[in-house]
């Protein structure tokens, strides 16, 4: 019998026994409804689900749930988000990266505002035609929210069904077929639970390096526990990060910094930047071409930040002026004591820094 046969005998007991430890040691969060909540009359509310996930993508529960709160404070219903400004939420949003979920958070709040009645569609298949709804959120809120029967499989879901399935396909090739061994284990009675517990248990016990396969509930099947090498699984394509190099300019006057706004499409869209070069595999030979003003440029040093895709090293200069010129209309001057009211990314706050150091 193959170890995938092996494995699919055992499927009552792997839901069982996983939504026993869900029930006794799943995490409290606080957009989720635990099984207890639901017994108390508590349901889960698709918004505060949806912005949840889409925040915690990329980034880890602790840092993401004080975005979380911030914005549920800001703006308590789908359509006080839709009516937003568009500035307000990407300055709100600065700091979790990946900044095209920031403008389609927008854009999906203004079609349930606007198609919808403010109610979320209640199924996977309406929900993944939402911008910026891929097929994990789809799943992740028709299940919690609407009970619709599922394959939730994010990272952390992956990694666990790689190790219980003891399956050395490298990823990502290997993404569809892991998809494919989860979907018949996933519990169609409780599938939001099953989710969250699944996650749970990549997140808490099935960690990356060190998995604490003694406190796991599918200790009893698991392929990769039995060879005594869990850690192995799952195996990655090693690709060489590529490198690009940028040059930025700080221009400063009386306390404040003069930012541009990047073009709504693309990497960091919509959001601020120091005026620079374009990025690309070699140094510019002429920086100074690409600076908002002729001046006597000081140089600062580098700065280096890691795209999905790419390392960047931004050589960043300095000059200080007493006063401000006219500016572009896609430039404005920021406050250095108050980016955060701004669209800053991250990328731009190290710049400053570093240009801004004594
Ligand atoms: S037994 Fe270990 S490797 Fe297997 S699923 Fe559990 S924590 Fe992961």
């Amino acid at each position: 019998m193959n170890s995938r046969s092996q494995i699919t005998k055992h499927i009552s007991r792997l839901r069982r026994e996983l939504l026993a430890w869900y029930d006794q040691t799943g995490r409290t969060l606080p957009w989720r409804i635990r099984p207890e909540d639901r017994e108390n009359g508590d349901v889960p509310d698709p918004y505060a689900i949806w912005l949840s996930e889409i925040m915690m993508q990329q980034t880890t529960i602790a840092h993401g749930t004080p975005y979380w709160e911030k914005f549920l404070k800001r703006f308590p219903l789908v359509s006080d988000l839709a009516d937003a400004d568009r500035d307000e939420i990407m300055a709100m949003w600065a700091g979790l990266g990946y900044y095209a979920r920031a403008r389609n958070l927008h854009k999906c709040a203004q079609i349930i505002r606007d198609e919808f009645g403010g109610e979320f569609p209640r199924s996977e298949k309406a929900l993944l035609k939402l911008p910026g709804i891929g097929p994990y959120t789809a799943a992740t809120i028709a299940a919690i929210c609407f009970n619709e029967p599922t394959n939730i499989v994010d990272g952390n879901v992956e990694r666990v069904i790689a190790r219980l399935f003891a399956e050395s396909a490298p990823l990502p090739k290997s993404k569809p077929l892991l998809r494919d061994l989860a979907a018949p284990i996933a519990d169609p009675k409780r599938p939001g639970d099953y989710g969250q517990a699944l996650m749970d248990l990549g997140g808490t016990v099935c960690t990356p390096k060190t998995p604490r396969c003694e406190n796991c509930p599918w200790q009893f099947a698991c392929k990769a526990f039995e060879a005594g090498n869990p850690a192995f699984y799952p195996q990655k394509i090693k690709r060489n990060q590529p490198i690009k190099y940028g040059a930025a300019f700080a221009l400063l006057c009386g306390g404040q910094v003069l930012l541009r706004r990047r073009p709504d499409k693309g990497l960091l869209g919509g959001m601020l930047e120091l005026p620079g070069s374009p990025w690309d595999e070699k140094p510019s030979a002429q920086p100074q071409s690409f600076a908002p003003v002729d001046r006597n440029w000081e140089r600062c040093g580098e700065v280096k930040h890691v795209f999905t895709h790419f390392e960047l090293r931004l050589e960043v200069s300095r000059a200080e002026i007493s006063t401000r010129e006219k500016t572009d209309p896609n430039e404005v001057w920021v406050p250095l004591d108050d980016l955060s009211s701004f669209a800053v990314p991250t990328l731009t706050k190290k710049a400053i820094l570093l240009a801004n150091k004594d």
